[in-house]
């Protein structure tokens, strides 16, 4: 019977379904990081049992790393604790650990797939929300919290409420100036920062398919903030292409063709039935940018802002029904995270930065998804175009993702920002004001000093 990649990847991991509905899944690979496990290992300890499966837990550290200088201890007493405590903890169990001292720390999104770590048709779970990434890779990855992370280390299974599938076909060329990030902006507006409650995401179409793998992580990336519980592309031979050679892939040849006889045939049938389809023009979408605070609420830079006069967002945000995100004043600009973090992403910002310096009232960081994203574009001289053009470049790490290291917005201030969450006090100020938009965007905004439109600034910029 011909089935989805969500169906298949959940038979081959059900261990047994549950009396109350749910099914007992089996998870391949356990990533984790120094936030969400002190707490669980804890509650391990106090049962006196030990992680099931170390060789299948993988930590690194990301959330509370300082960027601008990462020797330890740390100056934060607190994210000094979290760390130690996470190497304490990976030690005692057996658990590898990539810190920044082995060359492969990052976030943690960043490294699963760049190590080889994820792979088509596996089960991935991770202490957070943004693990719909590794579905790029065709993998079904789940954000879970921490008593399930509990679970997984006693266990390495977790009890899941089944899901619908949803396919997002996205047909067409993207304009220049029109990045992945706009597509899934576009999406979540179209279908609603809830729309994927119970769903699966499976993005398909022609579009998709010529997305690099590091596109195709932005859009998974997003799916949880468009309600869905996962996101996922069938794997293909781009996919493949993208895994061979990487540490944690099958590396002689016969162990690598034969993973891959099993990935291509984990991928979605051709008369697979869905619960829902959605169709998705990609020559309608523009450069996008939100402008509220929840993911949903974002509009083309071309347009005017349609909102009721009452909602909280408006005024929060200090736009009115009717105004332009375009030509807002800007404070700081952050290009980086688990949504845009990757090599392609500073190579795209580093393009229109090129020529240009940061405007005078602008603070502007680069923060590299992982230690390997810094060392490649160290590599092309990226780096030095963006001191050239005045941006800080810093270590990797979470940074202004959110308020959990010194990298935090103050005051009122208005960020561009390439990362994922925009609800109040996300960046670190409870006050501070964020803008999502495409690392182009958030480069061509620094340089200008407001929201500008980058495909103007494209124009003469070799393609
Ligand atoms: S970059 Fe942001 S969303 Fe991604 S793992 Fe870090 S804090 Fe979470």
């Amino acid at each position: 019977m011909s089935q989805t990649l969500l169906q298949k990847v959940w038979d081959a991991h059900t261990v047994r379904k549950l009396p109350n509905g749910q099914t007992q899944l089996f998870v391949g690979l356990h990533l984790i990081h120094e936030v969400t496990t002190p707490q669980a290992f804890d509650m391990l300890r106090a049962r006196g049992w030990r992680v099931r499966f170390p060789e299948r837990t993988i930590g690194t550290v990301d959330h509370i790393v300082p960027t601008r200088d990462q020797r330890r201890p740390f100056l934060d007493v607190m994210a000094e604790d979290m760390f130690a405590a996470l190497e304490r903890n990976c030690r005692d169990e057996g658990i590898r650990l990539f810190d920044m001292s082995t060359g492969s720390q990052g976030i943690v999104h960043v490294i699963g797939p760049e190590m080889g770590l994820t792979q088509p048709g596996m089960t991935i779970a991770c202490g957070d929300s943004h693990t719909s990434t590794h579905g790029a890779l065709g993998a079904v990855a789940f954000g879970i919290g921490t008593s399930q992370v509990r679970d997984v280390l006693a266990s390495q299974c977790l009890a899941m409420d089944p899901l619908r599938v949803r396919r997002i076909r996205v047909r067409g060329r993207l304009a220049r100036g029109v990045y992945a990030k706009d597509v899934i902006l576009e999406i979540i507006r179209r279908l609603g920062v809830n729309g994927g409650v119970g769903y699966a995401y499976e993005y398909a179409g022609d579009t998709i398919e010529r997305m690099s793998m590091d596109e195709r992580m932005t859009i998974c990336n997003m799916s949880i903030e468009g309600g869905a519980r996962i996101g996922y592309v069938n794997p293909d031979d781009k996919t493949y292409e993208f895994l061979r050679g990487r540490p944690f892939a099958p590396r002689d040849g016969d162990a690598f063709e034969h993973a891959v006889a099993w990935w291509r045939q984990m991928a979605s049938d051709p008369d697979a039935a869905y619960d829902d389809r959605v169709l998705f023009d990609a020559a309608s979408i523009e450069p996008t940018v939100t402008w509220g605070i929840n993911p949903g609420q974002s509009v083309a830079v071309s347009e005017p802002i349609d909102a009721e006069p009452d909602d909280e967002a408006l005024a929060f945000m200090g736009f009115r029904p009717g105004s332009r995100v375009r030509g807002t004043r800007i404070d700081v600009a952050f290009i980086g995270s688990c949504t845009n973090g990757r090599l392609s992403d500073l190579e795209e910002a580093a393009r229109i930065v090129q020529g240009h310096h940061v405007a005078k009232h602008v603070k502007a960081l680069i923060v590299p998804g992982s230690q390997a994203v810094s060392r490649a574009a160290e590599a092309r001289g990226l780096h030095e175009i963006f001191k050239a053009a005045g941006f800080e470049w810093r270590g990797a790490g979470c940074s202004m993702c959110l308020g959990m290291n010194p990298d935090k917005l103050e005051g009122n201030q208005v960020s561009a920002s390439s990362s994922n969450r925009n609800f109040k006090g996300r960046q670190g100020s409870p006050t501070g004001r964020t803008l999502w938009m495409s690392p182009a965007m958030g480069a061509a905004a620094a340089i200008a000093g407001e929201v500008v439109d980058v495909r103007e600034m494209l124009e003469g910029v070799p393609a």
